[in-house]
């Protein structure tokens, strides 16, 4: 990496969630911040490392509560789910675009996406 780069930490299953982001969250707060989220993670020089528990992304979220996701069990199997099918690691460094082009070869164009959020409150939106 060189000093221009940025490395974010996020969760394993919101790399799913950045690629189906358009517009609905929690609150206005969370929106704008998932917006700037999704942006950064499209430009080149962004990387990621994958991160157990709550990541950047959640740190404006309503329902992260002293760090920690009040659904987190939940979201917990999201994220096993997603290490799963894409053959990744807990503390992986990769680049954005690795990582969701990975996501996208290995549970989004293998139509698996129920398998790993069928039950989130988003999915009507994100399974379309
Ligand atoms: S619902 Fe939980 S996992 Fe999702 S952004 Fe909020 S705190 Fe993070
Ligand atoms: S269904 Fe939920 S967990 Fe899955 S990508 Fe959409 S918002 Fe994220």
């Amino acid at each position: 990496m060189s000093n221009s780069e940025v490395i974010w930490n996020i969760r394993p299953h919101h790399g799913l969630c950045v690629q189906h982001f358009h517009g609905e969250g929690y609150d206005e707060a969370f929106v704008a911040h998932m917006t700037e989220m999704v942006a950064a993670l499209n430009r080149s020089g962004t990387w990621v490392r994958l991160t157990e528990g709550a990541d950047d992304i959640c740190s404006a979220c309503p329902h992260c509560v002293d760090g920690v996701c009040e659904d987190e069990a939940k979201v917990k199997r999201f994220d096993s789910q997603v290490l799963a099918l894409g053959l990744l690691h807990y503390g992986d460094v990769l680049t954005a675009r690795d990582f969701t082009r990975r996501l996208r070869h290995t549970i989004l164009y293998q139509n698996r996406m129920g398998e790993v959020c069928g039950d989130c409150q988003w999915a009507w939106i994100c399974q379309q």
